[in-house]
């Protein structure tokens, strides 16, 4: 909600816990170039940027992926579910409700069939676990509730050696998000739902973590790991 009309490079941000021998990928990413030009606007999309190849040099492929979570069912976190077939997807109940019948304003960002589209979240409709509010998916993580940036939005929390990781996603797109601007403590996303809710998520995030990780924001890639490996 700041320096509207301003443009952005910006990336597109799945995340891998890695742990105990698990391994839990966060978020499936968006479309192809084409697809996005057309539908949404223009990304970049190098070899190296896919998935399945930065899966890869961490040594995973899609048959040794512990489960996949969604944060929400906007296209550019939810588009590759289906490179991970047989594997469970978690999401909250009220995410699906609302992807199922988005606001008018949120019909783009779901690929609603409102305006002709087919949901890409649709491919894999056999694959979800549904969950509600906050729930212990295995020691050390934790699906949090933290619903603004659309109603069922959930973030994951990851205990590490160095403290404990939410990995926000859109709830705080860029760090600036939460690191606000000197008159506000934190910036709302332009793309929310209820503006008083997110505030109370704000205040729900200041007490459950010591980290946010976002999911557009180019400074997370200034490291490869979190914890930063020092
Ligand atoms: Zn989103
Ligand atoms: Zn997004």
């Amino acid at each position: 909600m700041q320096g509207a009309g301003e443009k952005l490079i910006t990336p597109i941000i799945a995340y891998l816990i890695q742990g105990n021998g698990r391994n839990i990928l966060v978020d499936t990413g968006c479309g192809d170039p084409e697809w996005s030009k057309v539908h949404h606007h223009p990304i970049v999309q190098t070899e190296d940027m896919l998935l399945l190849n930065v899966l890869k040099g961490h040594g995973v492929c899609p048959e040794n992926i512990t489960c996949v979570v969604n944060t929400h069912l906007h296209w550019d976190h939810c588009w590759n579910n289906d490179l991970f077939p047989g594997k469970k997807i978690y999401v909250q109940k009220s995410e699906m409700d609302f992807a199922m019948k988005p606001l008018p304003t949120q019909w783009a960002y779901y690929e609603s069939e409102e305006i002709g589209l087919k949901p890409p979240f649709k491919k894999t409709m056999d694959q979800y676990e549904l969950v509600d509010g906050d729930v212990d998916l295995y020691p050390g993580i934790q699906l949090t509730f933290i619903p603004s940036h659309t109603p069922g939005f959930q973030g994951v929390l990851v205990d590490t050696d160095n403290g404990r990781y939410l990995i926000a996603s859109d709830c705080l797109g860029r760090f600036d998000n939460w690191e606000g601007n000197g008159v506000m403590r934190h910036i709302p996303s332009a793309i929310h739902v209820d503006l008083n809710q997110c505030y109370r998520t704000y205040d729900k995030i200041e007490k459950i973590c010591d980290y946010i990780l976002p999911g557009h924001d180019g400074r997370v890639f200034e490291e490869r790991v979190y914890p930063p490996e020092r």
